[in-house]
């Protein structure tokens, strides 16, 4: 039986790419959205047209309960998953004194407090199959380095770190690795206003990386190949930090 794998935040960006690497791969999956229902559908669609399956469940990361509720209705239905990435992710960029309590909250309600939402109604059917399993978590070079102006999305990255290195020592003698991917500037609707022709000088490979080139990586630490790998963080960067 084919092994199913959750990408949270897979309707577009790098959640998207890994989704359809990861069908590429044969694996099921179980896409995610906030709003955009439309374009996650297209991406159901285009993982149809490779012969693969995928099924789309809609809830805000921020909602516990709403997480809960449609996660364990999910497994009940069709059984606890192989592996997780946890994509989904905001940012609201300021500088410090201009940054308002609702960007801070909303930053690390998304990025931070979805690690838990998530994550939490997914352990513990996982542990019960007593079978190998695969966590990714997605951080940032902001979470690794800090950045100026995300002083709320760096907070929350580098908080995905600690509870992700935390995770993976509870689970390791479980044969269940969790790991970190850590990007550094992708091209996707996240950088969208950002100054990229500015910015590029700074990364010493001198151009903004692709959602494949994260997605290769996190479907690595998906497969077989990657089982002695847990509690590690995985930067994509083009050696920005
Ligand atoms: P995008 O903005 O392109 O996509 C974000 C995805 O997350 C969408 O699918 C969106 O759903 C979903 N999402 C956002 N908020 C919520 C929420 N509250 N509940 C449920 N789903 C939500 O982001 P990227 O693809 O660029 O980023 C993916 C991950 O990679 C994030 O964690 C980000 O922090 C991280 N990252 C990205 C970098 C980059 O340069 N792009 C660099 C470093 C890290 P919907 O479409 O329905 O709104």
């Amino acid at each position: 039986m084919k092994k199913t794998i959750l990408v949270t935040g897979s309707s577009r960006g790098i959640g998207k790419a890994i989704a359809l690497y990861l069908s590429k791969k044969g694996f099921n999956l179980v896409l995610h959205c906030r709003n955009q229902i439309a374009q996650a559908e297209a991406v159901v669609a285009e993982i149809e047209t490779l012969d693969q399956s995928a099924r789309l469940l809609q809830f805000d990361i921020t909602d516990r309960a709403q997480c809960a509720e449609q996660i364990s209705q999910d497994i009940e239905i069709h059984g606890a998953y192989y592996g997780v990435v946890c994509n989904a992710g905001i940012t609201a960029d300021n500088a410090f004194p201009s940054l308002t309590g609702e960007e801070w909250d909303s930053v690390i309600n998304t990025n931070l407090n979805g690690f838990y939402n998530v994550l939490h109604p997914i352990i513990m059917p996982m542990i019960r199959q007593r079978k190998p399993g695969r966590i990714v978590t997605l951080s940032s070079a902001s979470g690794i380095m800090g950045n100026r102006g995300q002083v709320n999305y760096s907070a929350a990255k580098a908080g995905i770190i600690g509870a992700t290195k935390a995770l993976a020592l509870e689970l390791a003698k479980r044969d269940i690795t969790v790991n970190c991917v850590a990007p550094g500037l992708i091209a996707t609707d996240m950088l969208n206003d950002l100054p990229l022709d500015e910015l590029k000088k700074m990364i010493p490979a001198r151009r903004i990386g692709r959602a494949d080139e994260v997605a290769a990586t996190v479907a690595f630490l998906l497969s077989e190949d990657a089982g002695y790998i847990t509690r590690q963080v995985i930067s994509v960067n083009g050696g920005l930090c």
